[in-house]
C-alpha cells in the first residue's frame, strides 16, 4: 500500500500554492482519477481537493457581460447541462454532455474534470502491458499492432494512437470556447483548440496545461440564437459507451446559403477535431444535399485508418451530413441521440 497525501484546499489561492510541490494532483468529482489510481497508471504522492473552494462562481454558470456564459469549473457535469442558462442559450452543451458517461458519473463528475479526463485505450489502463507510451514514455505503443477499433483515424503519431473520449469537448470545440486557468502569475485563457494536444513524440501530455495551473471556469462566446445544433453520438450502445464516432454541429444559414458552420469530430483523434475542409467547403453555399455529402467526403479523404478502425471513416462521413441535416432543421435524432 502506497501513502498518499491529502490536503483540502479552502480557496484558489491556497490551491494553487499547494500544486507547487511534485506529485500533486487536483482532485474534483474524481471519476476519472480514482480509477487511474487503483489500477496503478497514475501515482499521485498527494491530493489536493479542490470541491471546497470559497471562490465564487465555480460550481454554477454566470452571464458574461459581453453576451457570453461562463461556466464554473468544479461545476458538475448534470448541473451544467441542466442549468438554464446553457440549456437556452447552449443546446448543443447540453445534449453532449447528456450523452456522457451515465447519470451517477454526471452527477459526480466536474467540468474542469471532464476536460482532463485521459483516454479509454485499453492498453493505458492495463499496467500488465509493458508498451504503453502514454503511461510509461518509451516503451512503444501496444495499440498500433493489437486491438485498435476505438483508435484514432487523425492526427495519430508513431508513438500514440489514442482518442479523447469527452463528449462535452466535442462541444465546447464546436463553441469556439475558451478554457480559463490561473496560476501564481496569474491567470490566462486557452482556446479550446490549443487546450488538448496532439500525442506527437509526447503522448504522456494531454493537455498544454503547465505544472501547477488549475482550471477554473469554461467561457463560451455569445450564442446565436439564429444557429440550429446538433449532437451525434455513435456507439456500440445506447448508454454509458464511449463515442465511436461524435460530431457537433453549429450552423447558422441566410436564406438558403450557410453563413457559418462549425463541426467538431470525437472519438477519432487526440483532441476534438474541427472539420475545417467542410466547414470551409460549406460555408456561404447553399445547403444541398449534394455539398453536403461532397464536403463530408472531402473532410475524410485526410484520415488515416489501420486495419481495425476503417469503419470510422464511413461512420465520420455520414454522421456529420447527419449532424449538419438536424442542425439544419431537416432531419431529427432519436431520443438517445445516436444515428439508427
Ligand atoms: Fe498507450 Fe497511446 Fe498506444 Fe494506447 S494508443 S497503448 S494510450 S501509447
Amino acid at each position: 500500500m502506497e501513502a498518499i497525501a491529502y490536503e483540502r484546499a479552502a480557496d484558489i489561492a491556497g490551491a494553487i500554492r499547494a500544486a507547487r510541490e511534485p506529485g500533486v494532483a487536483f482532485i474534483g468529482g474524481g471519476t476519472n482519477l480514482l480509477d487511474l489510481m487503483k489500477g496503478g497508471v497514475e501515482r499521485p504522492v498527494k491530493l489536493i481537493d479542490i470541491t471546497h473552494l470559497s471562490d465564487d462562481g465555480l460550481d454554477t454558470a454566470r452571464a458574461l457581460p459581453n453576451g457570453g456564459v461562463r461556466i464554473g469549473a468544479l461545476m458538475r457535469n448534470s448541473d451544467a447541462a441542466n442549468h438554464p442558462l446553457v440549456r437556452e442559450r447552449y443546446p448543443l452543451l447540453t445534449q453532449a454532455l447528456l450523452a456522457g458517461a451515465s447519470a451517477q458519473l454526471r452527477n459526480m463528475a466536474t467540468v474542469g474534470g471532464n476536460l482532463m479526463q485521459r483516454t479509454r485505450c485499453p492498453y493505458f489502463y492495463d499496467t500488465a502491458f509493458a508498451a504503453c507510451n502514454k503511461r510509461a514514455p518509451g516503451s512503444g505503443c501496444a495499440a498500433i499492432d493489437g486491438h485498435h477499433r476505438n483508435h484514432a483515424i487523425f492526427g495519430a503519431s508513431e508513438a500514440c494512437i489514442a482518442v479523447n473520449p469527452s463528449d462535452m469537448s466535442v462541444a465546447l470545440a464546436a463553441l469556439d470556447a475558451t478554457v480559463q486557468v490561473a496560476d501564481a502569475g496569474g491567470t490566462r485563457g486557452i482556446p479550446i483548440g490549443q487546450f488538448h494536444r496532439l500525442p506527437g513524440d509526447r503522448p504522456d501530455l494531454d493537455t498544454t496545461l503547465q505544472r501547477g495551473e488549475l482550471i477554473t471556469s469554461v467561457d463560451l462566446p455569445p450564442a446565436t440564437s439564429a444557429a440550429g445544433t446538433a449532437y451525434l453520438k455513435v456507439r456500440d450502445r445506447a448508454s454509458y459507451a464511449f463515442a465511436l464516432v461524435s460530431v457537433a454541429a453549429m450552423l447558422h444559414m441566410n436564406g438558403d446559403k450557410v453563413e457559418a458552420v462549425h463541426i467538431a469530430l470525437g472519438g477519432v483523434a487526440h483532441k476534438p477535431w474541427r472539420a475545417t475542409i467542410a466547414e470551409g467547403m460549406l460555408t456561404g453555399q447553399p445547403l444541398s444535399d449534394k455539398a453536403l455529402h461532397e464536403a463530408a467526403a472531402a473532410q475524410m479523404r485526410d484520415a488515416r485508418p489501420l486495419r481495425e478502425n476503417r469503419y470510422k471513416v464511413a461512420v465520420a462521413e455520414r454522421a456529420i451530413v447527419r449532424a449538419v441535416n438536424v442542425a439544419a432543421g431537416r432531419e431529427r435524432l432519436g431520443v438517445t441521440g445516436e444515428t439508427a
